[in-house]
């Protein structure tokens, strides 16, 4: 056996298979082929082959985010058997006599450009689903899997570290846990496990091998610690920890329906974070009062270009449908930083996290902060939307905002498209700036919340990406706890609410502080509401 310790980043034990990450390399040459034919029908093989994988995907899908999210895998299918498609590929391989993974990249490259170009913006979309198809027929072609889309049986996912992009592409259903040898506690990954609702050790170091790539193993995610070919007794004492923490769950279930009120009467909304709609189920299984923070950007790292405005439209949509009139909070894109996609073409930084960011992108290519207004706007008309914005530092940015949503409602008027005029709007407070002018913040806007993970780096001037600095990282600094109170202070004196939507609003030992505060709402992973729940009730 062998034991090694880590970061916990969510509790709950799992037992299962270790499967390493693995990412593609793939290189696409231009090869000689002497026989064309053969060339050809290797090419079909591995369409087939894509074509069979699709129809799987389609049908787990349908199981987890409904038939509207799971026509994607339809319309790939569709587009593996397009004629133009499969002429262009045909015809490159017999004419220019070359490998099938050369005419098929120069197809998926002279495909996509073409779509983009077109007016439609239904069309546009596809620009990004013929080049996602024919990764998967290349992938085939090339004999690489990234990732873990061919795993079998639910395993334990290990890795050097994995970015928030990799992360969320992983097929939940069949993740017990992460292991990774790196990574930092706040970063978005281990966000996003805590969203998942799945156990995960960070920090693991070397000793974390591919080694024991197939070995049996297990996630304590209450020590932060990996057993490898765990002796019978450590199995069998996990079984036991794990069945115990299965049952406090159980226990947990039966605050179901009940109400976030202290002994004395004070009410808070208790919310949950989302990252993607795969996370409703989620959501509503631990009844969660609304959606406190849908970080959009996931939408964009999930693409392999900008999703359209059809696309968001969609999403948004569903998600506001599925909460059924409650509160659905929706942070317009704050990529950068760690959060990178590559077709948004950002320069390298030398500090990213205090770079070219959120809101900063936003407001200088309008373009593509229009496109998510409009189908912000259009979404709001099916549910209780709010929109928030992320990494404000200052009013004149509100201004700058407020103008292009008046220019973009002008225009969804102009074009007769149906829209909700009034949208609540809120601000991120995750800026120590944000706070200092909070209260002319507060006069521009209807609610704060305040992203703790980005107001304790900015404010102990610690990176939160920096696994080194984990021990200094403190959101329990009175620092983070003076800004919050300033900013609920000023939250209420000018008539607006405030809740906090970073991982900080989960911190059980803080609950009784937030209430004496007066904070209106917290929002926290979906696995911690009743948890959250739980505490408050038990406060005077
Ligand atoms: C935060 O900074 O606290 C927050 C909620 O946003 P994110 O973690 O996505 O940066
Ligand atoms: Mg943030």
């Amino acid at each position: 056996m062998v034991t090694i310790s880590g970061k916990s980043v969510f509790g709950g034990v799992s037992i299962g298979k270790l499967m390493f990450y693995k990412r593609s390399e793939k290189v696409i040459k231009r090869t000689h082929v002497d026989n064309v034919d053969e060339e050809w029908s290797r090419f079909q093989k591995a369409k087939d082959t894509a074509v069979n994988q699709l129809k799987g995907l389609y049908e787990k899908a349908l199981e987890d985010v409904g038939e509207a999210n799971a026509m994607i895998f339809e319309i790939h299918q569709m587009m593996l058997e397009d004629l133009d498609y499969l002429e262009s590929i045909e015809n490159i391989i017999r004419t220019q006599e070359v490998n099938a993974e050369f005419a098929v990249a120069t197809t998926a490259d002279n495909f996509s450009q073409m779509f983009a170009a077109m007016d439609d913006a239904y069309m546009q979309g596809r620009a990004a689903d013929v080049k996602d198809v024919s990764e998967r027929v290349l992938d085939i072609l090339c004999g690489v899997s990234n990732g873990i889309k061919e795993m079998e049986e639910p395993c334990i996912i290990a890795a050097d570290d994995l970015a928030p992009s990799e992360t969320v592409q992983l097929d939940k259903s069949k993740v017990l846990g992460f292991a990774t040898m790196y990574g930092s506690s706040n970063s978005h990954t281990a966000i996003l496990a805590r969203t998942m609702n799945i156990p995960a050790v960070i920090g693991l170091g070397d000793t974390l091998s591919e080694k024991y790539d197939g070995s049996l193993a297990v996630i304590d995610g209450f020590t932060g610690t990996l057993y490898i070919d765990p002796d019978e007794e450590t199995l069998s004492e996990m079984k036991k920890k794990r069945e115990k923490d299965l049952e406090q769950k159980a226990l947990l279930e039966q605050l179901k329906g009940k109400e976030n009120v202290t002994k004395s009467g004070q009410k808070i909304n208790v919310y949950a974070n989302i990252g993607n709609v795969s996370d409703l189920g989620a959501v509503l299984k631990n009844d969660a009062g609304g959606i406190g923070l849908f970080r959009s950007e996931f939408l964009y790292l999930e693409n392999t270009d900008f999703p359209t405005e059809e696309q968001q439209f969609a999403v948004y949509k569903q998600v506001a449908e599925s909460m059924a009139g409650k509160k659905v909070i929706i942070r317009t894109l704050d990529i950068g930083a760690d959060k990178q996609v590559d077709y948004f073409g950002l320069d390298k930084e030398e500090n990213p996290a205090l770079g070219y960011r959120a809101i900063r992108i936003c407001l200088t290519r309008p373009e593509i902060f229009k496109t998510q207004l409009r189908a912000l706007y259009r979404a709001a008309v099916y549910g209780n939307i709010s929109i928030m914005f992320p990494m404000i530092i200052s009013v004149d940015e509100i201004h700058q905002i407020k103008a292009i949503i008046a220019e973009v409602k002008a225009g969804l008027k102009e074009e007769g498209i149906p829209y909700r005029d009034e949208v609540e709007l809120g601000v991120m407070i995750e800026t120590p700036a944000s706070v200092m002018i909070s209260r002319e913040l507060a006069k521009e806007v209807d609610f704060f919340s305040v992203g703790t993970n980005d107001l304790t780096q900015y404010t102990l001037a610690i990176d939160r990406q920096n696994s080194k600095l984990d021990r200094f990282y403190d959101p329990h600094h009175p620092a983070i706890l003076s800004m919050i109170k300033m900013a609920a202070e000023s939250a209420h004196a000018e008539g607006a609410w405030i809740g906090i939507c970073g991982e900080l609003g989960a911190d059980l030992e803080l609950t009784e502080e937030f209430l004496k505060m007066g904070l209106d709402e917290l929002s926290v992973s979906p696995a911690m509401v009743l948890p959250l729940r739980k505490r408050i009730r038990e406060c005077e």
